[in-house]
């Protein structure tokens, strides 16, 4: 395995640092500002765009990404500690085109999309002019199993007409959100639980789309929005289906694959953010006598979040270093592994900076409530711990049943031909 970082990703992490540092950290007081009156655009986002394109911080994310296409291909490595300083603060990987849920998004469009449908929803998408939403998850089913999925796509002639119910759909709530990739069923009845999936293009602006709730994740509504969406009756040209009809599970897969991995290295960046934060107040202020990082209590929370923050980002490297050298598939149980493992990562050492800085910890004076709700988050986004856990123990499983299943046989002892019963060397208690 070799992370080593190309010259080329080298130079890329100094010029974004220096921008996240001149441009965008400054920011985050106005970005917070502006937020809180509840709005889904902030007045300077633009802007800032416009100033990172033109320095050519730009469409990372996309490894085969096209010379005709804007931005830098980058191998997954070379892209981890890019995503890292992006993803420090919740907003950032906006101002460079990197943010979810539009990156998931252009990934399967450019792996999957039709040349019309690249012309109207991929080339804006990968120019920043407008932005996306997913919409798989529903109210009324267990959705972490995508076979469950009830809205319904039925053919009617050249058109679609979709029925269902979704939400979670993060970022429909943006005026500049335009069009959902949606999940449904096109196949109810197929024996293959796999194949009774599609994926549709949906503009947002079709009539039948409602938004009907923008919902609020631990009681707190975010920039972001995850919306519930009614679709009721909306007619689309059968020419909006993402790659083959019926392959629509398969291709959620293919989205999650990449998608994971940037989620968890974003995740990290809020995790060293906060880190260093709880470093930085320790050295502030004192209590009993000694500065907080004095206290051998606070060492403790210092070091254990220093090794687990290090221990995940190893993890999440040989995840994007397999998907480099082998494609999703020979990622398969690093992406469940880091998507379990990074997220509670991230959890703990927020945590444990809350309660490093005392109340202002549950203030919005500092991102930490935000960066914690976040990593909460994400151990149901995407799919929930239990799931990811569920795959790796499965493919463990599956390892041992095609392998020689004799690893503990070694230390049984056989069984001989003189055996005897050990009563007979006992000697009785009073004997
Ligand atoms: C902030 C946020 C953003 C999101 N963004 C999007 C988005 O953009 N688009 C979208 O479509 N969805 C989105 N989601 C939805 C998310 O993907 C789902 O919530 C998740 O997949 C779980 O589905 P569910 O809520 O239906 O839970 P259910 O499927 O009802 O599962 C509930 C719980 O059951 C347990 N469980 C399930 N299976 C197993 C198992 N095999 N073994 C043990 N326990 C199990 C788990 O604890 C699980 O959390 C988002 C969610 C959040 C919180």
């Amino acid at each position: 395995m070799n992370f080593d970082y190309s010259e080329k990703s080298l130079a890329l992490q100094a010029r974004l640092s220096a921008f996240m540092e001149d441009h965008v950290i400054p920011r985050h007081a106005a970005f917070v500002q502006e937020t809180t009156a509840g709005s889904h655009v902030v007045s300077f986002m633009e802007d800032l765009k416009a100033l990172a394109r033109e320095e050519g911080l730009w469409n990372f994310f996309l490894s085969d990404l096209q010379e005709d296409e804007p931005g830098t291909p980058l191998s997954n490595v070379d892209y981890a500690p890019l995503a890292e300083i992006m993803g420090q603060l919740p907003w950032a990987s906006e101002v460079f085109n990197c943010s979810a849920p539009d990156t998931g998004n252009m990934e399967i469009l450019h792996m999957f999309g039709t040349p019309e449908q690249k012309e109207r929803w991929l080339n804006p998408l990968l120019n920043g002019q407008i932005r996306s939403c997913f919409s798989m998850t529903e109210p009324d089913v267990a959705s972490s199993d995508a076979t469950n999925i009830e809205t319904v796509i039925r053919r009617d002639g050249d058109e679609y007409v979709i029925n269902g119910r979704k939400w979670f759909s993060t970022g429909a709530a943006s005026p500049r959100c335009k069009v959902a990739i949606l999940m449904g069923k096109t196949a109810p009845d197929n024996a293959n639980r796999h194949e009774q999936q599609s994926m549709i293009l949906v503009p947002l602006d079709s009539e039948g789309v409602t938004i009907t709730r923008d919902i609020a994740v631990m009681n707190h509504h975010s920039y972001e929005s995850h919306c519930e969406i009614a679709y009721r009756n909306v007619r689309v040209p059968v020419s909006n289906v993402l790659g083959v009809e019926g392959e629509g599970f398969s291709i959620a897969q293919a989205r999650l694959g990449p998608g994971r991995v940037h989620h968890c290295m974003r995740s990290i960046g809020q995790a060293e953010l906060a880190f260093r934060m709880m470093v930085d107040r320790t050295l502030e202020r004192k209590t009993f006598g000694k500065f907080i990082h004095e206290h051998g209590m606070l060492q403790d929370k210092i070091a254990t979040s220093r090794i687990e923050i290090d221990q995940a980002r190893l993890l999440v490297l040989k995840a994007a270093w397999l998907i480099d050298e082998f494609g999703v598939a020979g990622a398969r149980n690093e992406v469940a592994m880091i998507k379990v493992v990074v997220p509670q990562m991230c959890e703990r050492v927020i945590d444990r900076a809350i309660q490093t800085f005392g109340g202002m910890g549950m203030t919005p004076d500092t991102p930490l409530p935000d960066l914690w709700t976040m990593a909460r988050s994400l151990r149901l986004a995407d799919g929930p711990d239990e799931v990811h856990k569920r795959s790796i123990a499965r493919m463990e499983v599956r390892k041992a049943q095609n392998g020689p299943r004799d690893s503990y046989k070694f230390f049984t002892l056989p069984s001989r031909a003189d055996e005897r019963d050990i009563r007979q060397d006992s000697v009785s208690v009073g004997e």
